[in-house]
């Protein structure tokens, strides 16, 4: 089925400037951006975002990470999408993640390191997790009149 999901790159991403690599991935393998905006996010829009990791031992890294400078956010439009950018993005420790995907292309960061200086693991993006969670994170970050649909965007264009 045709999906929305949500996309973060995070303060890390934008911080070394690998903004266009990372929307070139996901135009490339198809999914159309319907929404897309640069935004700092505060502690309060933090524990929105990361509601389910508030009350985790590693939250406090995370918001100090996730606070540290603008990220990207957009609302990628595909079939199947959350599944899709999920395999793309790769697991959450980019030591882990293979060659191919996104946190294994473009970082190396493991979960030791993390630990050890006490920060959150830096593997750029964030992606949505469930169909669900789209509803819910789509609706934190965008408005409705901040999407555009698949054919606004992109039939019009190509017809
Ligand atoms: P995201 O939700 O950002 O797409 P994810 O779903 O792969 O990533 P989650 O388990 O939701 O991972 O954790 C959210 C974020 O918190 C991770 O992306 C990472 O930046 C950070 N994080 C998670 N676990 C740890 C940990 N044990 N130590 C440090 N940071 C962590
Ligand atoms: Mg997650």
């Amino acid at each position: 089925m045709i999906e929305r999901t949500l996309v973060l790159i995070k303060p890390d991403g934008v911080e070394r400037a690998l903004i266009g690599q990372i929307i070139t991935r996901f135009e490339n393998a198809g999914l159309k951006i319907v929404g897309m905006k640069m935004k700092w996010v505060d502690k309060e829009f933090s524990r929105k975002h990361y509601a389910a990791h508030v009350d985790k031992p590693f939250y406090k890294s995370l918001e100090a990470f996730i606070i540290s400078g603008p990220v990207v956010a957009m609302v990628l439009e595909g079939i199947d999408a959350v599944e899709i950018v999920r395999k793309m993005v790769g697991p959450t420790e980019p030591k882990a993640a293979q060659p191919g995907t996104i946190r294994g292309d473009y970082a190396h960061h493991s979960y030791g390191y993390a630990d050890k200086k006490g920060i959150a693991i830096k593997n750029l993006i964030h992606a949505t997790g469930t169909k669900e969670e789209a509803k819910q994170e789509i609706a934190l970050w965008f408005s409705k009149e901040e999407l555009h649909s698949y054919a606004t965007v992109h039939e019009k264009h190509t017809l």
